[in-house]
């Protein structure tokens, strides 16, 4: 199997937030957690009446008793300092708990012990994954709702050679370049956890395969990085509609002693041993203090060495980070614990970008795909948003069509009502022709004069057509004649054609009189020749 840190693909983040955050919030740009811890004085140091060097002044701040051969004021301050009298427990709690549970909810976390070979690396880290075994097992009991995987691998790094904690024989392993996880480490073994006792079970055996070499600096020094991944899975059981499944790694790291490989009484294999334990711990602090220095946009060199290339997202990159400096305290390892609190100073200028890593599960990827497709047929169906300003002056248009044919309704019911009144109108003619005898059309039309125009109308074309005063029934006869009397005077034409329309009914009197009454070809009763003009009067009005 091919291990390497878990990224989501860029494509597939989504940054909701659990109902339950282990470790805190889901997305953050933070410092790395750095913590120290010193042990108490060992057996051999006390047989060897070896004083104590360093104070804790309180939790967060160490202190060199030695004042004179401190470089910083000998004072020095981190995230907590833990005493030689703090159990593993608190160290566990303050200094590892939080970033160790972030990978419960997705985000890759790595926790490092550094320091000297003695200096109770080991110890504390067998202590944090005891401590983080527990209370993964524990927050899994507490959140039924979801489904957790837990799988391990472990590896060795010695003499820049990887090896495969729990396939010592599989040779050494070779680190590939993946573009989307970084490096991973091909072919590792991984093993899927049954239960809390498995994974403990996992662990020691992978102690066990540990390589441990002997030095003159502590008898059981262990010459080589070991790192310990838990590759922790966790979706929601029931059926969902969103993205649930979580995707992270925790790495639990136990590096090989920071001391320089003269300091150990070494020749031969031991010195080879060292010198690449040194490569890899060089590398690692070169890379601490460049990104320290804020200097994450240079270059890098995490590819100088294995351990730097397999921890790479840890350092500076998509992972919570929390590194324990372990130290003794005695006087005579002064000189490798101030260079232990020197880069823990670097470390803490460190910052991480860690994220939660989402991981789509198959069946809910066709889901969201068959949804997206819907989605973009739908989009490619009806016009885009962005193209609101045309469907506006679709729409636009669509109002003008309807306004028109509105119109024209208007129109034709308008036609309707006068072919309605021009019936009416012949009907009572018949009508009256029936009761008087045959009436020319002038008379008929003398006789709607008082009827259909108004007193005042009346009187002012009287006095404007030159009609004097006669008698009623002679004035109305003589206002009929006057009409059409002079073709060539347009206004004269114009005002006839209205008296006309009013007093046939076509409109009321304080109305214009419509272009349709122009267009009807007028001819009532016997009166053919005298109504033969409306036409030709329509079109010399152009109406
Ligand atoms: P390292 O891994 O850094 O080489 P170890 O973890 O092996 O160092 O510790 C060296 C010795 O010191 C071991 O015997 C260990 O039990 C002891 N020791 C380390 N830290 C503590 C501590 N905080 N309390 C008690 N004993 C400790
Ligand atoms: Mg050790």
């Amino acid at each position: 199997m091919t291990i390497g840190t878990p990224v989501t693909p860029s494509s597939k983040i989504k940054r909701t937030t659990p109902s339950c955050t282990p470790g805190g919030p889901k997305v953050r740009e933070e410092n790395i957690l750095v913590t120290v811890r010193i042990r108490p004085l060992s057996s051999k140091e006390l047989a060897a009446y070896d004083l104590v060097a360093w104070d804790v002044t309180d939790e967060n701040i160490i202190v060199s008793k030695n004042l004179y051969h401190e470089r910083h004021g000998g004072l020095y301050k981190f995230d907590k300092v833990f005493d030689p009298t703090c159990s593993t427990r608190k160290v566990y709690e303050e200094g590892a708990r939080d970033v160790a549970l972030s990978a419960l909810s997705g985000i890759n976390a790595t926790i490092f012990a550094y320091g000297q070979t003695s200096s109770g690396k080991t110890f504390t880290m067998r202590g944090v994954a005891e401590n983080a075994v527990k209370d993964i097992y524990n927050h899994i009991k507490f959140t039924p709702e979801r489904e957790f995987l837990i799988k391990l691998s472990a590896l060795e790094i010695y003499n820049e050679t990887v090896v495969d904690l729990l396939n010592r024989d599989s040779g050494p392993l070779r680190l590939l370049d993946d573009p989307e996880r970084g490096t991973i480490v091909d072919k590792l073994t991984e093993e899927v956890v049954k239960d809390d006792q498995h994974l403990r079970h996992l662990i020691s055996i992978c102690e066990a395969q540990r390589q441990v070499g002997e030095t003159a600096l502590n008898d059981k020094s262990s010459r080589s990085h070991q790192i310990i991944r838990l590759t922790i899975e966790s979706s929601l059981r029931e059926d969902s509609e969103c993205v649930k499944s979580f995707l992270a790694s925790l790495n639990l790291v136990d590096l090989a002693g920071s001391e320089r490989a003269t300091q150990a009484n070494t020749g031969g294999t031991r010195l080879k041993e060292g010198s690449h334990i040194n490569r890899s711990l060089l590398t690692l602090t070169t890379v601490i203090r460049k990104l320290s220095d804020g200097q994450r946009s240079g270059h890098i060199p995490y590819r100088n060495s294995k351990l730097t290339r397999i921890l790479q997202t840890s350092l500076g990159g998509n992972a919570r980070t929390a590194i324990i400096c372990t130290m003794s305290p005695a006087l005579s390892h002064v000189e490798q614990s101030r260079n232990t609190l020197l880069f823990a100073t670097s470390a803490k200028e460190v910052t991480n970008s860690a994220r939660v890593n989402m991981v789509v599960e198959k069946k809910q990827l066709v889901k969201q795909l068959q949804e997206e497709v819907a989605r973009l047929e739908a989009e490619l169906r009806s016009p885009e948003p962005s193209d609101s300003s045309c469907l506006r002056s679709l729409l636009r248009e669509k109002e003008l069509k309807i306004q028109q044919m509105e119109r024209e309704i208007n129109e034709l019911k308008r036609q309707r009502d006068i072919a309605q009144s021009q019936l009416e109108l012949e009907r009572s003619s018949h009508k009256e022709q029936k009761h008087q005898g045959p009436q020319t059309g002038e008379e008929y039309l003398a006789k709607r004069v008082s009827s259909k125009l108004m007193t005042e109308e009346r009187e002012l074309l009287y006095l404007k057509w030159d009609i004097p005063p006669e008698g009623k029934q002679r004035r109305r006869l003589q206002l009929v004649h006057k009409l059409w009397t002079d073709p060539l005077n347009m206004e004269h034409v114009k005002e006839s054609a209205e008296v006309v329309a009013k007093l046939v009914g076509f409109c009321e009197s304080t109305q214009p009189v419509s272009r349709e009454m122009f267009e009807l070809n007028f001819v009532p009763l016997s009166d053919k020749k005298t109504w033969m003009g409306w036409n030709l009067i329509s079109n010399l009005l152009h109406l």
